[in-house]
């Protein structure tokens, strides 16, 4: 969703759609890693333009599917965000990128009258991402030494014995081939 600064009536405007499918992909960092998938995202924004700065009022609903960092089974987080951006104008090309890695990011610039919506979208659901993901607080990830996932059943291992972590992972190798 491309907004046009220079369309942007006197009384604002409000938006509201649907991000479906691959749209985030066009915001991947190159080389980064995707930890996770969005499900479908209802973004709802009003826009504001006072001379050439112009404020957004952005609300996400979405769900991320993303792997727990102990047992490793995927699991579903909701998603829900209201911010607020202010843009100017950038008149210097190197600015541009700063827009989305800068601290405060309720603070940035648009170029040549063109704001990406859906960029801002993505930078606020990246940002709901848990460094650590867990499906629960409890959750009792796999069994050190079996690999076994503990929150189905526990596997019958002795508690401490083995090569703890290693074993655990050569056989999640094991099972991912097979
Ligand atoms: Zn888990
Ligand atoms: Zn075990």
């Amino acid at each position: 969703m491309k907004i046009h600064v220079s369309l942007i009536p006197e009384e604002g405007r409000r938006l509201q759609y649907t991000l479906e499918g691959d749209w985030y992909r066009d915001y991947l960092q190159k080389g980064g890693a995707m930890e996770f998938r969005t499900r479908p995202a209802e973004v709802s924004a009003a826009v504001h333009k006072v001379l050439d700065a112009v404020t957004l009022d952005i609300r996400v609903e979405t769900a991320l599917d993303l792997d727990c960092g102990r047992c490793l089974e995927s699991f579903r987080l909701p998603v829900r965000s209201e911010f607020r951006y202010t843009l100017v104008p950038s008149r210097d090309p190197e600015e541009q990128k700063e827009e989305l890695s800068d601290e405060d990011i309720s603070f940035g610039y648009y170029r040549d009258d063109l704001i990406d919506l859906n960029a801002l979208v993505y930078e606020q659901i990246l940002l709901q991402v848990p460094m650590k993901p867990l499906c629960a607080e409890t959750c009792r990830g796999l069994c050190a030494q079996c690999g076994a996932n503990l929150n189905a059943e526990p596997c019958g291992c002795k508690p401490g014995a083995a090569d703890g972590r290693l074993g655990a992972l050569k056989n999640f190798k094991a099972r991912k081939q097979t």
